[in-house]
């Protein structure tokens, strides 16, 4: 049963152009494991709580893209949003996609920036999404970018935080996301 004296931190996934490496990077922490990391609490009264990542959770399709919407609907303001990956942003986003609205894919663009837009905090995790990586080497056909770029173009505010590296070591994911838990955003 859920104690209400523990803060709930939800943490919507998304991964873009990525090689899914800094997921499997990430998952491999040793101390706390993943378990504990995501099951436990973090730290005192601060719960982490992974409600989308395409790549570890058990359902799919549009019961997914239903329950991140609504995650973030509720929690707006107050979830965490880690992008993986590089933004594919020439031809209006059609070099990458997360669900379906209508029959028509839904870009990755839209989903980062409205999901971008209303986040306590944004983690670019790994080089791709730090600095636009591997996808964004030249001649960059799909004008993937990173997450920082992508914001300036969109004008979007939220604090975001780069965690790079090829892929990141969990420890630079935990010790950064512990440090926000305990000291807030530094602005
Ligand atoms: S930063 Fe490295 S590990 Fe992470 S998505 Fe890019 S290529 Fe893969």
């Amino acid at each position: 049963m859920k104690d209400p004296k523990v803060e709930e931190y939800p943490i919507l996934w998304l991964q873009c152009a990525t090689c899914t490496g800094c997921s499997v990077s990430v998952l491999n922490t040793e101390r706390p494991s993943i378990k504990n990391l995501l099951i436990d609490e973090m730290l005192p009264g601060k719960h982490l709580n992974l409600r989308y990542h395409a790549t570890v959770m058990a359902g799919a399709g549009d019961a997914v893209i239903e329950e991140m919407r609504k995650v973030a609907q509720a929690k707006e303001g107050g979830y965490i949003l880690v992008v993986e990956g590089a933004i594919p942003t020439a031809a209006e986003g059609e070099y990458g996609a997360i669900g379906e609205e209508g029959e028509k894919p839904i870009p990755m663009t839209a989903w980062v920036e409205s999901l971008g837009r209303d986040a306590l905090a944004v983690i670019a995790l790994g080089t791709c999404a730090a600095f636009g990586g591997i996808p964004g080497g030249s001649p960059n056909p799909s004008g993937a970018q990173s997450v920082e770029k992508f914001f300036k173009s969109r004008n979007i505010a939220t604090p975001l935080i780069n965690i790079p590296g090829c892929p990141p070591h969990p420890d630079w994911f935990v010790g950064t996301v512990a440090r926000v838990l305990i000291s807030g955003l530094l602005r």
